[in-house]
C-alpha cells in the first residue's frame, strides 16, 4: 500500500471512530467532561468521585451517588421516604403541577428533591439530607421542608450531627407562600439542634440560590462548598440590573465566597467525606454516644403533605 493509499484509508476509517465514540458516550460508556471536553471512561469518573481528572470539574451528580459517596456500605436508613407533595394552588403552566411532578418522579424514582435517612459516615453516626437537582432543579416545596425538618428533629432528639448537601433553584414557586414559609421552619428546627449543642454542616454544591441560600445553607457551625460551585440568593442579571453596576468576576462561586467571608472552606469532592469525618471527630467530645434508633411511625405513613396543612401551620 503507497503512503498515500494509507492517509486516504485512514481519512476514511475517521467518522466511523468517531460515530463509534458517539455512541459509546451515549451508551454511557465514556463521559465528556463538560469544562475540558475530555472523555473519561465513565467507571474510572465514577472511581474519581465524578471529579474530571483531567481540569479537576466537578460533575453534577445525583443523590444516589452522593449518599453511596459518603454513607458506609449497608448503613443508610432513609427517613420519611414517602412524604410526596399534594397540588395546594392547582397550580398550571404548560402542564399542571400535578402532572409535572408524576412525570419528575417517574423519571428519577424520588418522591421529591431531597432525600433524608441516618447512616454512618467513616464509621461516625449522621443525619444526612441529600438535595437532589435533578427534581425540578431541587426546589424546595413543602416535602423537602417537612422531610429536613423531620431530619433536623430526629437529629435533635438523637444527640447526631446534621449534614445537608445543597443544590437547589431556590423556593418552588408551584406551591407559592407554602414553599416560603419552608425557610423559616427548617431554620427553627435548626435553632433547636443548635441549642443542644449538636453539629450542622452545610455542604454547597453547584448551584446553591435562592431560599435554600437564605436559610438553611447559610446557617451551618461550619459551611464547606466544593470548588467552583454557583452559590447566590438573586440571579447575577437581576442584580446588575437592580444596582446598574457591572459585578466583579467571579462573583457568586465558591472562590468569592470564601474570600469574602461567606463560607468557612472549599473541599473537593474526594476529600469531603474524610474532612466531614476530621469535622465530626473534632466535635466528638461535645456529642452523646451513637444512637441510630427506629425511625418513628410517622416517617413510614404515606402522607400526602397538603392533607397535612393543619398540621405543618402550628409547628411554625
Ligand atoms: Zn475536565
Amino acid at each position: 500500500m503507497s503512503l498515500f493509499d494509507w492517509f486516504d484509508n485512514l481519512r476514511k476509517s475517521e467518522p466511523k471512530i468517531q460515530k463509534q465514540q458517539e455512541r459509546e458516550v451515549a451508551d454511557g460508556l465514556w463521559t465528556k467532561c463538560p469544562a475540558c471536553g475530555v472523555l473519561t471512561y465513565t467507571k474510572d469518573l465514577q472511581a474519581n468521585y465524578f471529579v474530571c481528572a483531567e481540569c479537576g470539574h466537578h460533575l453534577l451528580i445525583d443523590s444516589n451517588q452522593r449518599i453511596s459517596q459518603l454513607i458506609d456500605p449497608q448503613t443508610w436508613q432513609p427517613l420519611a421516604e414517602n412524604l410526596h407533595a399534594g397540588d395546594p394552588l392547582g397550580f398550571r403552566d404548560r402542564k399542571s403541577y400535578s402532572d409535572r411532578l408524576k412525570e419528575t418522579q417517574l423519571k428519577t424514582g424520588l418522591k421529591d428533591a431531597v432525600q433524608t435517612g441516618t447512616g454512618l459516615l467513616a464509621g461516625f453516626p449522621i443525619a444526612l439530607g441529600v438535595m437532589d437537582f435533578r427534581f425540578m432543579g431541587g426546589s424546595m416545596g413543602s416535602v423537602v421542608g417537612e422531610k429536613l425538618c423531620r431530619l433536623i428533629e430526629h437529629a435533635t432528639e438523637s444527640s447526631l450531627a446534621v449534614i445537608i448537601i445543597c443544590a437547589s433553584g431556590g423556593a418552588r414557586m408551584q406551591e407559592g407562600m407554602l414553599s416560603l414559609m419552608q425557610m423559616a421552619k427548617i431554620s427553627g428546627a435548626l435553632s433547636l439542634h443548635r441549642e443542644a449543642g449538636l453539629l450542622y454542616i452545610p455542604v454547597l454544591t453547584h448551584p446553591t440560590t435562592g431560599g435554600v441560600t437564605a436559610s438553611f445553607a447559610m446557617l451551618g457551625d461550619l459551611i464547606l462548598a466544593e470548588p467552583k460551585a454557583t452559590i447566590g440568593f438573586a440571579g447575577k442579571r437581576v442584580i446588575e440590573q437592580t444596582l446598574r453596576e457591572k459585578l466583579p468576576e467571579g462573583f457568586q462561586t465558591s472562590e468569592y465566597l470564601l474570600e469574602h467571608g461567606f463560607i468557612d472552606a472549599i473541599i473537593p469532592r474526594t476529600q469531603l467525606k474524610e474532612t466531614l469525618a476530621q469535622l465530626i471527630s473534632l466535635h466528638q467530645p461535645f456529642c452523646s454516644p451513637l444512637i441510630i434508633n427506629d425511625h418513628s411511625q410517622r416517617e413510614q405513613e404515606d402522607i400526602s403533605i397538603t392533607e397535612q396543612e393543619n398540621h405543618l401551620v402550628p409547628r411554625l
